[in-house]
């Protein structure tokens, strides 16, 4: 028997019971007459415990073992005459009778502390040894927790848990599809999914009513740190819904998540239009641990001879609190950098302070006078020891500059507290997005979602504009200005899909051709039906206050899109390619 107990399980209680104990050696520290070893495992770590005096080989032999060597020792559990309140079985120590080595390790990269040495690429090489620290342990532990919770839900609700196929055609969602050769047809490819979209509803018309999955997407984006080229989506469909039923059921699947795994009981979710999200936070996933709502100014600051309001589409600010003082003149000014760098775009920035000594502070005094600036204030809601900071120009760029500018105060003031979980609802998405660049309109979630039903006749018969207009019946879940999952109703009409991608710019056999199993899927007797996908590995950071899923990913890939372990991508053999039909066409190529 390598082990009667773990290395986190022995206790006071326990006091002269002889056991057998496995684990790495954690640290070995050396105290003349005795020799003290942390041993670790999964469980936790047990202070081990060899005295020179009684047992000098053994000592001897202790002393010799390096870290994250893997050794078994029995002996008796001892109570420590120095306690350690700081862990679980700090109040015991084992001494040690006997000790046997399991196996040597070489000295590892980087420190299996909780805080590492270790910096990305050499813990991802290394991830075996990353996964021996508890932070990753217990992120993993999370993890499958969470996996279990969501299918305890969802079996409860009556959802089935269906596989569907890995190699499949392209569904277009937006992203690059990853392909696979295909060696039985030459020259023919599989698409890796980037979602089990088509499947998913093609289930619905198959009768069974509520689909789930835990389910591996795949997405050949440029990679962001939050992104990865796979990931898991709790993915699901249900027949017979409307929008309310939807969010009924997934918001009380986050609420049992969060009530089961973190002991955290949400309130309702509160729900905002797409249309509201933009005005009020210039993002359709705005982090509402905070206010600094945005006020839009465009009917009081202009036509006071200020040109650049007065000429802007919009003029927009928000309420910064109690920062009037600790703003000094060179944080407006780093600020305005910041602002002015090309990822944001600012051309400027206002700033009105209203300090605590009464007095008012602005960029823009020569054109607004103090009374003026003192009838903002009451429109802000502001107090002496705020600040305004105000941004103008084109609405939509506008908001979106003002948005970062929101979450960077935010950041600055610490007003994204760890722990305090905001969920939002936002609904009514636009149907469709223009896209300047390619003169095309694109699907704003995917091409299977559902105008609204007041919508329909304007996409049937509709103009440019009107189509600009239409909205869906889509939504997302947003927590702390993290996009945890997004659906729709989808289309369950074989016109109205045709009609869709005739918008998106289809032809009619490119349509047919990509997606006539789905619409032909129609002419049986589809049922209504929509549904969702949360992101299962951003769920998790999000719940555990992180911003990067990779940690939550026993394998994760690095930004180039590579497994460091394994070392992926990798070129194939000649004959491999060979017999994948794809040597020649390389050649064709040069
Ligand atoms: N397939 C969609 C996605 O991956 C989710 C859905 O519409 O259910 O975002």
């Amino acid at each position: 028997m390598y082990r009667t107990n773990t290395c986190g399980e022995l206790r006071i209680q326990d006091i002269d019971k002889i056991v057998t104990l496995s684990g790495w050696v954690q640290k070995s520290r050396d105290l003349g007459g005795m020799t003290f070893i942390d041993l670790r495992d999964r469980y936790g770590i047990t202070q081990l415990v060899f005295n020179m005096e009684s047992n000098q080989e053994l000592c001897e032999k202790a002393r010799k073992l390096g870290r994250e060597f893997v050794i078994q020792v029995e002996g008796i559990v001892r109570e420590r005459s120095s306690k350690n309140p700081n862990r679980a079985t700090g109040d015991i120590e084992i001494e040690v009778t006997s000790l046997k080595e399991l196996n040597k390790s070489k000295v590892p990269p980087f420190t299996i502390e909780d805080d590492t040495d270790g910096g990305d690429d050499l813990r991802m090489k290394y991830r075996y040894l990353d996964i021996r620290r508890s932070p990753l342990q217990n992120n993993l532990i999370f993890r499958s927790k969470l996996a279990l919770e969501t299918r305890k839900y969802l079996d409860i609700q009556g959802f089935i848990e269906i596989e569907t196929p890995f190699l499949i055609k392209s569904t277009p969602e937006g992203a690059r599809d990853f392909v696979v050769p295909s060696r039985l047809n030459a020259g023919q490819f599989y698409a890796l999914p980037q979602s089990p979209q088509t499947f998913k509803q093609i289930l619905m018309v198959g009768g069974m009513d509520k689909y789930f999955q835990i389910v591996k997407c795949f997405r050949d984006e440029d990679l962001r740190a939050d992104r990865q080229p796979e990931f898991t989506q709790i993915d699901c469909e249900m027949s017979y819904v409307h929008i309310d039923d939807i969010l009924n059921t997934f918001e009380g699947l986050t609420k049992h998540l969060f009530q089961h795994t973190l002991g955290v009981t949400l309130p309702d979710f509160p729900r905002m239009s797409y249309d509201d999200a933009m005005k009020k936070y210039g993002s359709d996933k705005p982090d509402l641990r905070f206010g600094m709502e945005f006020v839009e100014m465009n009917d009081f600051a202009k036509g006071h001879g200020f040109g650049v309001f007065d000429g802007a589409e919009l003029v927009v600010g928000i309420c910064a609190k109690g920062v009037s003082e600790s703003y000094s003149n060179s944080t407006m000014k780093e600020l305005t950098e910041w602002m002015q760098r090309p990822q944001i775009g600012a051309k400027g920035l206002v700033y009105v302070k209203y300090n605590t000594d009464g007095t008012i502070k602005s960029t823009i005094g020569k054109f607004y006078n103090d009374e003026t600036l003192n009838e903002w204030k009451e429109k802000f809601g502001a107090e002496n020891g705020d600040c305004l900071f105000i941004l103008s120009g084109e609405t939509e760029k506008t908001r979106k500059q003002l948005n970062e500018l929101r979450l960077e105060i935010a950041k600055r003031e610490s007003l994204m507290k760890n722990g305090d979980f905001k969920p939002l609802w936002v609904i009514d998405f636009p149907l469709l997005e223009w896209d300047e660049d390619s003169k095309r309109f694109h699907a704003m979630h995917h091409p299977f979602t559902s105008p609204k039903i007041a919508d329909i006749p304007n996409m049937l018969s509709g103009d440019h504009e009107t189509m600009k207009n239409l909205r869906a019946d889509a939504y997302d879940l947003v927590i702390n200005g993290s996009e945890i999952g997004g659906g729709s109703i989808r289309i369950h009409d074989r016109a109205l899909q045709a009609k869709n991608f005739e918008l998106l710019g289809f032809s009619k056999e490119e349509a047919e051709n990509q997606f006539g199993f789905l619409m032909g899927a129609f002419e049986y007797g589809a049922p209504p039906h929509g549904g969702i996908a949360f992101g299962f590995d951003r769920l998790c950071a999000v719940m555990n206050n992180q911003s990067s899923i990779r940690d939550y990913i026993a394998f994760p890939k690095n930004n180039q899109g590579r497994d460091m372990m394994i070392d992926a991508p990798s070129l194939i053999h000649e004959e491999q390619l060979d017999e994948l039909n794809l040597k020649l066409d390389l050649k064709k190529n040069d």
